[in-house]
């Protein structure tokens, strides 16, 4: 945990590392170093994600690989920095939070010839830590790395996993946990939070200027968020690039990013996946799933789902999530005001105008998604809303979600016993599906979209506990599972089922 120059590597693949985010809005970006790690051990390394950015596996794996992945040893022009972003906590305001315990390494091309982040969680102590250790321990970083990548295979918008490296420290929490550093690959790591940091420092400077000219600031702002405005779009949406007029072009910025994170949360909801944190520093700009914490998948359908055990509220509930990333993206209106219009009340219309998409895109992506899911996505939206309304009546509170589709996928090859068995309504039931195989339901179809393998509460925690203690071969059979997830395989059997009877109402902590 020091400012001071650490060692440098020069790994194949790394060459062309940048650091145009810290370029682009220095403000953001406070330069800083990864604390020592007393020994570095590999405990998993994605060497998909390693071949995407060039990287070698085989080199990842030496010593100055490893001092790469716990950022230690960081590319000789490399200029690893600390990211500074606000962000609305649990609907409250926090001016301040940061990477507290991560760095961002710089900017890599991947093969297809996109910027990627490189980013390092559990790196020590940042000026933005608050109260914080900087560290993360091997079962929070592991869970990061599986959760995300099957959201990866599941075909959603995620940061994937490049590797987890314990790095011999201990944590402490409640009890002493091995420490670890998640290395991280993101499209950016661009938040909602990242804007409303920077619109909190042009206000900032404007009542400055204001104060010292002695006359009342015209509230323009707007430089740094300009900039980083100008950063998102020519990193996420560079097709607006060529968009001539201002307001125009930051419009169309705001417009992409709705119709980004509408899409995301669709693809959460159709999966039945849990954020369980939505504050707006976990929103990207990207659209991409970021910062896993207590996240996990529902086991039975009930909206009402909640995981984590600082959720009392039940904010970030299953059913929540749609309203709270609409919630999110007027936050990220707010900050943009400034760049819509001069005058802050025709800016708030303009605003309101584009975020009033969110609720038509994520209605349409939802119901597209799960009419597929239902094997009929030849029928009208208004028949799939019906037959899902009703279907949602038949199981909530009583069947496992992401089984009970694949049982249905067995209904419409003609088995109905498996969906039959697990609502108490039969013949509620028995009624839905008389009208549900009229429409004639493409089974094939519907096991491309139903996964049997999702990251199941269980079988994460158990892979979790035996890495903890050392024990890799649960977390790897596990990824393997993950995969593939559409995929049937025999000897998978107990990946596929729902959480033993015993597991009762998971909780999932924050104490990452
Ligand atoms: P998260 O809940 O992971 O999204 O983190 C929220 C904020 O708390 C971010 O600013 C993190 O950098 C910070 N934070 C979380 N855990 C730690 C820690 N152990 N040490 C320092 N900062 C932390
Ligand atoms: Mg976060």
């Amino acid at each position: 945990m020091s400012d001071t120059s650490p060692a440098t590597t020069d790994l194949r693949g790394l060459a062309d590392l940048g650091h145009a985010f810290a370029d682009a809005v220095p403000e953001l970006a406070l330069p800083w170093t990864a604390a020592e790690a007393p020994a570095p051990r590999l405990l998993a390394l994605n060497e998909s994600v390693a071949g995407d950015l060039g990287l070698d596996p085989a080199e990842l794996r030496t010593d100055a690989g490893l001092g790469l992945l716990v950022g230690t040893r960081v590319p000789t022009r490399a200029k690893p920095v600390a990211q500074g972003y606000a962000g609305h906590q649990f609907g409250g305001f926090a001016p301040r939070l940061g990477d507290g315990r991560a760095l961002l390494v710089g900017e890599l091309h991947d093969r297809g010839g996109g910027l990627r982040d490189l980013h390092l969680k559990g790196s020590g102590r940042t000026p933005w830590a608050r109260g914080g250790d900087g560290l993360a321990a091997v079962g929070p970083m592991l869970r990061e790395y599986v959760v995300s990548e099957a959201l990866h295979h599941l075909g959603i918008p995620t940061t994937r996993a490049l590797a987890v490296t314990a790095t011999g420290a201990t944590v402490r929490r409640e009890v002493p946990l091995p420490g670890a550093v998640l290395a991280r690959v993101a499209s950016s790591h661009l938040r909602v939070g990242s804007f409303q940091y920077a619109r909190a420092l042009d206000q900032a400077s404007d009542q400055q200027s204001g104060a010292q000219s002695g006359a009342q600031s015209d509230g323009s702002g707007g430089d740094v968020v300009r900039r980083l405005a100008d950063h998102a779009i020519s990193r996420h949406y560079p097709e607006l690039v060529s968009i001539g007029s201002d307001p125009e072009r930051y419009l169309a910025l705001f417009r992409a990013v709705v119709s980004a994170q509408a899409a995301l949360v669709a693809r959460w909801m159709l999966v039945g996946f849990v954020h369980g944190v939505m504050n707006t520093d976990n929103v990207t700009i990207s659209g991409e799933t970021i910062d896993y914490g207590p996240c996990a998948f529902l086991d039975v359908f009930d909206p009402t789902t909640v995981f984590s055990s600082i959720d009392e509220g039940g904010r970030y509930a299953f059913g929540n999530q749609p309203p709270i990333t609409e919630w999110n993206l007027a936050r990220l209106a707010e900050a943009l005001l400034p760049l819509l219009d001069e005058q802050q009340e025709r800016a708030v219309e303009i605003a309101l105008e584009a975020l009033g998409g969110f609720r038509e895109q994520y209605a349409e992506a939802w119901s597209s998604g799960m009419r597929a899911k239902l094997g009929i996505a030849h029928v009208d939206a208004e028949v799939g809303a019906a037959l899902t309304d009703d279907l949602f009546g038949l199981i909530r509170g009583q069947a496992d979600y992401t089984s009970y589709f694949r049982a249905l996928g067995r209904a419409a090859r003609g088995d109905l016993a498996a969906a039959r068995d697990r609502v108490l309504d039969v013949a509620g039931f028995d009624a839905w599906a008389t009208r549900w195989s009229s429409l004639q339901p493409d089974a094939a179809a519907m096991d491309r979209v139903n996964p049997v393998y999702i990251a199941r509460n269980h079988l994460v925690e158990e892979a979790l506990a035996d890495a903890t203690a050392g024990d890799l071969a649960a977390f790897e059979r596990l990824n393997d599972a993950l995969a593939r997830p559409f995929d049937e395989r025999a000897g998978l059997e107990r990946y596929a089922e729902p959480a033993p009877a015993g597991f009762g109402a998971y909780t999932t902590y924050c104490g990452t």
